[in-house]
């Protein structure tokens, strides 16, 4: 096992979505609570008083970007990078040394947690007015889940990029990280290092097909955990055990059984498939 912080990709991010959904739509803000004045591009300027009062309206999600939608057209954007959780609790009790930020609701019997213990997340502040500029600037490609696959064997065709380092850019497709790459890779026998441009375009369709399937099931077991991901009630999720590649380098390739994964690095990431089934 590795004991590494790993990102939280899609599906995970996805998990904490559907969790704030159910703990949090519609809730009054009654007061901030702000400890974190390392957080990047934190804006506190009035930030815990433009806060308070405020319903949630939505809760959205592109790739691994989190949006928590206020009532007057504000919204939070989350990124939890490599350690960042938000988790939800009854509101009592003492806050932990790694809790950054803390949100509680009129109710008094509830509040969301955002904690980071390596502090490179983001949880900041966008008012209205500032909504355009923002998404302009964020340089966002189109979610994983919602891209066609006419779009993405259009936008991977288009590209002279090994087809790995093409898949965890997050201004083509966004959501993908190193795990779900080497996974959908592995399924659809693409080598992490082929040229995407050299794909058959059948073949990225497929690949596609393949994506779209890992992200939902994944998503259906409350993502991968390896160390440090909980959903919003502190649980890990289960899909670690349903990984194929990923971690399980040396062990016999369960597809054809004839080689071992195989661990390279491919654009610094760690990278793992099978010599055998995904030829350059
Ligand atoms: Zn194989």
């Amino acid at each position: 096992m590795l004991f590494i912080p790993i990102m939280p990709e899609l599906p995970e991010v996805e998990t904490v979505v559907r969790g704030l959904r159910k703990g949090i739509l519609r809730r009054k803000i009654a007061k901030v609570v702000y400890c974190a004045p390392h957080l990047k591009k934190m804006n506190t300027r009035g930030f815990a008083r433009d806060l308070m009062g405020r319903n949630i309206s939505s809760i959205d999600r592109i790739g691994k970007n989190i949006f928590i939608n206020l009532d007057d057209g504000a919204f939070i954007q989350v990124h939890l990078r490599m350690t960042g959780r938000l988790i939800m609790d009854n509101g009592k009790g003492d806050y932990d040394c790694h809790d950054h930020l803390i949100l509680e609701f009129v109710d008094g019997k509830s509040r969301l947690v955002f904690r980071d213990v390596r502090k490179f997340g983001q949880f900041v502040y966008i008012p209205a007015g500032r909504k355009e500029r923002f998404f302009d600037e964020l340089k966002i490609g189109i979610d994983a889940l919602k891209i066609s696959a006419e779009e993405f064997t259009r936008i991977l065709k288009s590209k002279n990029r090994m087809i790995k380092p093409l898949l965890l850019d997050q201004s083509i497709v966004a959501g993908l990280g190193n795990i779900y790459v080497d996974e959908i890779l592995f399924k659809s026998r693409v080598h992490p290092q082929k040229i995407s441009s050299r794909i058959s375009a059948r073949k990225l369709s497929e690949m596609h097909r393949h994506m779209l399937k890992t992200l939902r099931s994944a998503i259906d077991n409350m993502g991968t955990t390896f160390d440090s991901f909980s959903n919003v009630n502190n649980e890990p999720g289960n899909f670690q055990s349903y990984l194929q590649v990923y971690a399980n380098a040396g062990n016999l390739c369960p597809r054809c059984g004839k080689n071992k994964i195989k661990k390279i690095v491919v654009a610094q990431r760690g990278t793992h498939y099978c010599p055998y089934c995904q030829k350059l």
